[in-house]
């Protein structure tokens, strides 16, 4: 008997599931994604036990009853023919596995019936064993019905969670796919109670509300770029309302739920030097490339994609994201990212490009964005905050309290003189004043080794210092717009950086040196000032490149409007 032997078909499919379906999550992904595929304009789905039981139902074309069985067998598909098909599909589905792996792990009963048919099919099977079909009475589309997930394979069982860290992968996977589809109605019941429901030919920014909240989707930016490459669309969220986890970064590419840190990490440099660190952007954003540079096919449940130009790809994004903050007057852009022609008229429109229109027509992008207008006109580019306002006050020698036509807006006063300081520091050759007495500095050694070796670089800064005594640096000159009571703190700080003094910063936007010079510069929380000074504070933060935040990311101000005070005094 030969030592090689084939392997059993259910247990070829049981390691087949093995990487498809990875989790409860993975199944509600499949059933949905195929729901979808047939063409599904509701879908519901039901679980229980954190997703060990699961029924997703749609109105789909359905199934006849030889299809219905086939759908069950390995490598069985409807949505591709030859391998030269894979590189144009508009299908969420195409390897033909999903079903039979999950019906290798599961008990399967499956309902169907052709749009337009006359009779349905129920096909059960449990654990991969031979298919029962039988006639069936059943509406029109399919419901897939999955208990007792992973029965025969108890070393899954052990890699669960908790039922609720479960269903939270559940609820994330379903909301990827709602917001891909405005269109489509989704409904998700857990333990029989409804948790989640769009409402089907809504607008993303709809879909949006009801995943982030109204607070923050309503007031997200709308992106809309394009390049010789492709076209980005979507919604991110404003400077100053970043969060502390990426856990609201949704990236969509060719309309499938992707994570790919490269693509975050464009939309975050965007942001760079307006948010702190450890504090990220919540976005949704769109990516339609031409299906030739996107490899679909690198993970089994399709998770990963891999891309090609991906410096186009980064530069597309990086930019599409900065013209819709200077578009919205949220920070100045000028356009200097590398490589992109931004031509959206240009850019022919996704039919033409990405071929199988009729499939994709499902899709269409436009439809998207009806209520494109943004909740307020921004005047002369300004963020709305910073429009029309009166200096009522200094409150508690920290914020400037000011009468705004939508209602109050208080300004941190340091943050905002901060944010005007650190532009007027440029990245290069700042303006410096010399002293008339020079301050001695005694060193000790490793800040005199810092001044040695970044005295040239402290010069761009407009700090000018020099060797004066064994132990002793004179500062000969400091720049012009640093009061000199903060010169020696100052110089001290910079010192005590040491490695990142000599940091030349590639990105103008976030350079620490210039970050310390302005906040040293800059008046404190417990400054009292004039009604001239808080004005002056005001104009110079308008002529910003960055005004909403300052250069550390903090909020340069908050915005109570006059329906927040209105609802808080019950007067409606
Ligand atoms: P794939 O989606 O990769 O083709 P699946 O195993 O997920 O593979 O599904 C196999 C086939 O079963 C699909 O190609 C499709 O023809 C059919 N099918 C699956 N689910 C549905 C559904 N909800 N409605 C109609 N047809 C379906
Ligand atoms: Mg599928």
């Amino acid at each position: 008997m030969s030592k090689i032997q084939r392997l059993p078909i259910h247990v070829a499919n049981q390691i087949a599931a093995g990487e498809v379906i990875e989790r409860p999550a993975s199944v509600v992904k499949e059933l949905v994604e195929n729901a979808l595929d047939a063409g599904a304009t509701r879908i519901t789905v039901e679980v229980g036990q954190g997703g060990r039981d699961l029924r997703v139902t749609d109105d789909g074309e359905g199934m006849n009853e030889e299809d219905a069985r086939l759908a069950f067998e390995r490598f069985a598909t409807s949505k591709l023919r030859d391998a030269e098909e894979l590189w144009n599909l508009a299908t969420m589905g195409f390897r033909g596995e999903a079903l039979a792996s999950i019906a290798a792990i599961a008990r399967v009963e499956c309902v169907t019936r052709p749009r337009g048919g006359d009779r349905g099919s129920k096909i059960t099977i449990h654990g991969g064993a031979e298919p029962i079909v039988k006639p069936a009475g059943c509406p029109e589309g399919t419901s897939i019905q999955v208990a007792d997930l992973f029965f025969n394979t108890p070393a899954r069982v052990k890699f669960l969670r908790a039922a609720a860290t479960e269903q939270g992968h559940i609820n994330d996977v379903l909301a990827g796919l709602a917001l891909c589809h405005p269109a489509v109605d989704f409904r998700l019941l857990v333990n029989d109670r409804e948790v989640l429901s769009t409402v089907g030919a809504g607008t993303l920014r709809e879909v949006a509300a009801m995943l982030l909240g109204d607070d923050l989707a309503l007031d997200m930016t709308e992106v809309e770029g394009g390049s010789p490459i492709g076209r980005v669309h979507g919604l991110v969220c404003r400077p100053d309302r970043v969060r502390g986890d990426r856990s609201q970064q949704w990236f969509f590419v060719n309309h499938r739920w992707v994570k790919h840190p490269l693509l975050a990490r464009a939309v975050e440099e965007s942001f760079s030097g307006h948010i702190p660190p450890g504090r990220y952007p919540t976005f949704l954003l769109f990516l339609e490339l031409d299906p030739g540079m996107v490899d679909i096919n690198v993970h089994p449940a399709k998770k990963e994609v891999r891309l090609g130009q991906t410096q186009r790809v980064f530069s597309l994004i990086k930019d599409a994201v900065m013209r819709a903050f200077t578009r919205d007057g949220l920070s100045v852009y000028d356009g200097a990212v590398d490589d992109v022609a931004y031509a959206p008229s240009a850019f022919p429109s996704r039919p033409a490009v990405f071929a199988p229109a009729a499939a994709m027509a499902a899709y269409a992008p436009p439809s998207l964005f009806r209520e494109a207008a943004p909740a307020y006109e921004a005047s002369q580019g300004l963020p709305r905050e910073l429009n029309g306002l009166r200096v009522i006050a200094q409150l508690h020698r920290t914020y400037i309290l000011c009468e705004h036509p939508d209602g109050l807006f208080l300004l941190d006063q340091h943050n905002s003189h901060e944010r005007w300081l650190y532009e007027q520091l440029g990245p290069v050759d700042v303006v410096s004043q010399e002293l008339l007495m020079p301050i001695a500095l005694t060193l000790n050694v490793t800040e005199r080794a810092a001044a040695e070796e970044f005295q040239a670089r402290l010069a761009e800064l407009g700090f000018v210092v020099e060797p004066f005594g064994p132990d002793t640096w004179a500062v000969r000159a400091i720049p012009a717009l640093l009061p000199l009571r903060e010169a020696e703190a100052t110089v001290r700080e910079l010192l005590s950086r040491g490695e990142a003094v000599g940091v030349v910063s590639r990105q103008p936007d976030d350079d620490p040196l210039r970050r310390t010079i302005a906040c040293h510069a800059s008046v404190r929380a417990g400054d009292v000032l004039t009604h001239e000074q808080m004005e002056q504070i005001i104009e110079r933060l308008k002529e910003t490149r960055h005004p909403l935040t300052c250069p550390h990311g903090r909020p340069t101000g908050i915005m109570v409007s006059m329906a927040e005070l209105n609802r808080r005094c019950l007067r409606s």
